[in-house]
C-alpha cells in the first residue's frame, strides 16, 4: 500500500467530491418561492409561516406547531410553556449544544446535568434518577447526532416522578424510535431549522406540542402579533405585549424554503440513509472504528444523519491518539475531526459565572442546595471527546466515491503503526462548545 500522505505519500482524495457532500440542497422551486416573498415584501408576514407550520404539524401528527426565528428561541418558549420558573430544576445531558438548556437561566430555573451513554451519546436513563429532587420539573432529551434516545426508559421515569419531557430534536429530524417519530414523545419538542441542520430552511426553529396551554404560553411569550389566537383566560386577559419581552417571529424567507423542503426531504433523507449505511458498513469492518448508529432492525433510524460520528477504539490501533489518527485522514483529503460537544457542566457558565449580578453564580442563584455538578462526576461525558470523531456526511449515494473515501480510512488504519513514532498524543480536552458544520 502507498505511503501515508501525512508522511509524504500521495493523497487518496485527489479530486473535488464536494457535490457528494453538498449541504444544504437548494432547488429552483425554493429560489422562486423566496423571490416571490421578496418581491411582495412579505418577509415579516405570517401567512407562509402558518402554512409551513400546518404542514410540519401534519407530518408529525401533532396538533400545534409554532415557528421561531431559531431553535434556541423555540426552546426558550417551550420552557416558558412548561412553566419553568424560579428555583425549578431541569435535567439535561451534559453533552449537547448549550441552547438545549441555557435559556432555563433567564426564566429563573437551573440546570442539573446528567451523564450520557457511551454508545448512543444520549442521556443515560440510569443516571437521570440520581439527579431528581422535589424541585425537578422537566427532563430535556436530545437525540444526539440523530441517534434516538432510549425513550421507553425515559418515559417510564417521567411517569414515575411526574416530570415533563422537552425533546430537543435539533439533530433528529425525521428520526424514528421504534416506529414513532422523535419529537412526538415529550410534552413539547423543538427543532432547529438552521442551515447546518438536516432540515435547513435558513435561520429558524419550530416548536411542536399537543398541549394547548404550552402552545398558547409560547405565543404569549414571544409572538405578540399572534395573541389573537389565545383562548385560555389567564393569558387572554393580558395579551398585546409579549410576556417574555422577546420577539421570536420567523421571517418568511425561511418559511418559503421550508414549504418546498417539506415536499422533497423524504427522498433526500432516503438517499443520505442509503449512502451513510453503505459507508458505515464499510467503516465497521476496520479495527479502531465503530460508527455511531443504532443496530439494524432496532427500529431506530437516523433521519438526515446530522453530524455523523464514529467511536474510536484506540486499543485496537496500538493506542494511536485520535488526534494523530484524524490528522492522517485529513492529510489523505478526508475532513474528519476528533471530539463532539464539550460537556456543558465543565463550562464556567454552569459553574461560577454570575450572569445577572446576583452576587452568586447564576446556576445556584435560586437553589436551596448547590446543584452544580462536580468535575469527575460525569465520567462518560467528560471523556467522550477523545473517543469519537466526525465522519463525512454523504448526501448523494455513489458507491465509487464512498469506496474511495473508505480506502483513505483503510490506508490510515493499515499503516497506523507508522504514525506511532511521531504521535504527540492527545491534548487534555478535545471538543467544542458549538458545532460548526464542516465538510
Ligand atoms: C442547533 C441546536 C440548537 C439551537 O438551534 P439554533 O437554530 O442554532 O438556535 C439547539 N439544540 C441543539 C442540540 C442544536 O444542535
Amino acid at each position: 500500500m502507498e505511503k501515508l500522505a501525512i508522511l509524504g505519500g500521495p493523497k487518496i482524495i485527489d479530486c473535488d467530491y464536494s457535490e457528494f457532500l453538498k449541504w444544504p440542497i437548494i432547488t429552483k422551486q425554493m429560489e422562486e418561492r423566496v423571490l416571490e416573498v421578496l418581491k411582495k415584501g412579505a418577509m415579516s408576514g405570517t401567512d407562509l409561516t402558518k402554512e409551513f407550520e400546518k404542514k410540519y404539524a401534519e407530518l408529525y401528527g401533532v396538533k400545534y406547531a409554532l415557528c421561531h426565528n431559531n431553535g434556541t428561541s423555540a426552546i426558550h418558549s417551550a420552557l416558558f410553556g412548561l412553566k419553568i420558573g424560579k428555583g425549578d430544576e431541569v435535567i439535561c445531558p451534559s453533552v449537547t449544544y448549550w441552547a438545549s438548556c441555557l435559556p432555563v437561566f433567564s426564566l429563573g430555573g437551573t440546570v442539573v446535568f446528567s451523564d450520557i451513554e457511551e454508545e448512543s451519546l444520549c442521556i443515560d436513563p440510569a443516571d437521570i434518577e440520581r439527579h431528581i429532587t422535589e424541585r425537578t420539573k422537566v427532563i430535556i432529551v436530545v437525540h444526539y447526532s440523530g441517534y434516538p434516545a432510549d425513550m421507553d426508559r425515559i418515559m417510564l421515569i417521567a411517569k414515575k416522578y411526574n416530570l415533563k419531557i422537552l425533546e430537543d430534536c435539533s439533530h433528529s429530524h425525521w428520526c424514528f424510535y421504534k416506529e414513532k417519530l422523535t419529537g412526538t414523545f415529550g410534552n413539547v419538542s423543538c427543532f432547529s431549522l438552521m442551515t447546518g441542520k438536516t432540515f435547513p430552511i435558513g435561520e429558524g426553529g419550530i416548536l411542536l406540542t399537543n398541549d394547548r396551554e404550552i402552545y398558547e404560553r409560547a405565543i404569549i411569550f414571544g409572538h405578540y402579533e399572534r395573541h389573537s389566537e389565545i383562548t385560555i383566560n389567564y393569558l387572554k386577559e393580558n395579551i398585546g405585549v409579549p410576556w417574555g419581552g422577546c420577539k421570536y417571529r420567523m421571517h418568511q424567507l425561511s418559511s418559503a424554503v421550508g414549504i418546498e423542503f417539506i415536499k422533497i426531504f423524504k427522498e433526500i433523507f432516503e438517499e443520505i440513509d442509503t449512502a451513510m449505511n453503505y459507508f458505515c458498513d464499510l467503516l465497521d469492518t476496520l479495527p479502531g472504528i465503530k460508527t455511531h448508529r443504532p443496530c439494524k432492525n432496532s427500529g431506530l433510524t437516523k433521519g438526515g444523519w446530522y453530524y455523523p460520528l464514529a467511536h474510536y477504539k484506540k486499543g485496537e490501533l496500538n493506542c494511536l491518539s485520535i488526534t494523530r489518527f484524524c490528522e492522517a485522514l485529513r492529510a489523505e483529503g478526508v475532513s474528519v475531526y476528533p471530539g463532539c460537544n464539550n460537556p456543558l457542566h465543565m463550562h464556567p457558565v454552569f459553574q461560577n459565572i454570575d450572569i445577572y449580578n446576583d452576587g452568586k453564580p447564576t446556576i445556584i442563584r435560586n437553589s436551596v442546595k448547590d446543584v452544580r455538578i462536580k468535575i469527575g462526576d460525569l465520567p462518560i461525558s467528560e471523556n467522550i471527546g477523545k473517543k469519537v470523531f466526525s465522519i463525512p456526511r454523504f448526501t448523494k449515494f455513489n458507491k465509487k466515491v464512498i469506496e474511495k473515501y473508505f480506502s483513505a480510512f483503510e490506508k490510515v488504519v493499515k499503516n497506523h503503526k507508522e504514525l506511532l513514532r511521531d504521535d504527540p498524543g492527545d491534548p487534555p480536552t478535545i471538543g467544542n462548545w458549538g458545532l460548526t458544520f464542516r465538510i
